[in-house]
């Protein structure tokens, strides 16, 4: 089977594997795990914020951001179409009593003066706005890239009104390597950024908050609160480190193998190809073929190729590294060849 359902169905490599074997391990909730410390510590660096948390999920991450951001009764600015938004249970709401705000979004894009309309002060009526919150790359419009400049706009709007800014970087490397930029700079534009380790870059578990070194205390005390408190967590975070140092490159390809993908989809009659797919991310419009994602889901298993219906008549095909130029030569042939 080629999988291409998501860049979170990618396996440890043996060298993963290796690393989880000789890690060296303590209590993490002592803070005493030494592995889970040089994780921590690696991926502030990396991203340029003062401290780093090592959290079990993407949306653990996300959800501790927000408790520790925000107040009960605030509102955060989203779009409608964020994963916070569609993906996280209403967790938002549930653990941090806060309200969602979302504004319209083109390609992962608020308009900024929906959102500069959209922030609430101080006054009896108003949940006070207490968190902006950004998706790079963005799943929904395909793994499309906020742009550096975007950011930065957003980010000065919201410090003139003194909200923070948290970003959903889930897939941040991938908007570093499309933008030709380092993560570090588009990070520079937040007060706090969530990454996945366990999407694209191929780790087995785990996700990093990071931001500065007050903001990281609470969110240690939060992810507690949410049983992400760990003891011996060297042994995924090992795999953890080795991804972040060793899996970046390889996203490059995954998104030139999208690209080649997108190609050859688009060119077959039954198919549309939606996006500008900047990423490793291709949304398939199925409707010229008059059949829905889920008839193209079957036909698609049936010849080996696993994708998501991400809507009636969209599919979503995701490239990642345990994708082979063969397989993905192979997945190619067989998408030009699908009859309707
Ligand atoms: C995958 C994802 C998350 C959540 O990550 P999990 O590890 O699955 O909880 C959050 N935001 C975005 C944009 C994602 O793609």
């Amino acid at each position: 089977m080629i999988d291409l359902r998501s860049d979170t169905v990618t396996k440890p490599t043996a060298e993963m594997r290796q690393k989880m074997v000789e890690a060296v391990v303590g209590d993490d909730v002592y803070g005493e795990d030494p592995t889970v410390n040089e994780l921590e510590k690696y991926a502030a660096e990396l991203v340029g914020k003062e401290a780093a948390l090592f959290v079990t999920s993407g949306t653990q991450g996300n959800q501790a951001a927000i408790l520790t951001h925000t107040k009960p009764g605030n509102e955060i600015i989203m779009d409608n179409e964020s994963h916070v938004f569609l993906y996280e249970a209403a967790a938002a709401s549930v653990f941090a009593g806060v309200q969602s705000r979302t504004l319209i979004n083109e390609n992962g894009k608020m308009n900024l003066e929906e959102m500069e309309g959209a922030i609430r002060g101080n006054d009896i009526h108003f949940p006070e706005t207490g968190l902006i919150w950004l998706e790079n790359t963005h799943n929904r419009s395909g793994g499309s890239v906020l742009p550096l400049s975007y950011m930065k706009e957003v980010y000065s709007l919201a410090k003139s009104n003194n909200v923070p800014v948290h970003i959903d970087g889930a897939r941040i490397f991938n908007a570093a390597v499309s933008l030709n930029t380092t993560v570090k700079e588009l990070a520079t534009f937040s007060d706090s950024i969530q990454f996945c380790l366990s999407k694209g870059l191929g780790a087995p578990v785990g996700s990093i908050l990071a931001g500065d070194k007050s903001f990281i205390r609470e969110a240690r005390k939060k992810r507690k609160m949410l049983g992400g408190g760990l003891r011996q967590a060297g042994v995924i975070a090992a795999p953890g480190l080795h991804a972040l140092k060793t899996g970046i490159p390889q996203l490059k390809e995954d998104h030139q193998n999208a690209k080649r993908l997108a190609k050859a989809i688009d060119e077959h009659s039954g198919f549309t190809v939606m996006n500008q797919v900047e990423s490793n991310i291709i949304l398939v419009d199925t409707k010229p073929s008059g059949l829905s994602a889920s008839e193209w889901i079957k036909k698609l298993e049936q010849v080996g190729i696993l994708a998501v219906a991400f809507a009636p008549t969209v599919i979503r095909f995701v490239t990642h590294r345990d994708i082979s130029n063969d397989e993905l030569i192979n997945c190619i042939y067989k998408v030009t060849n699908l009859e309707y």
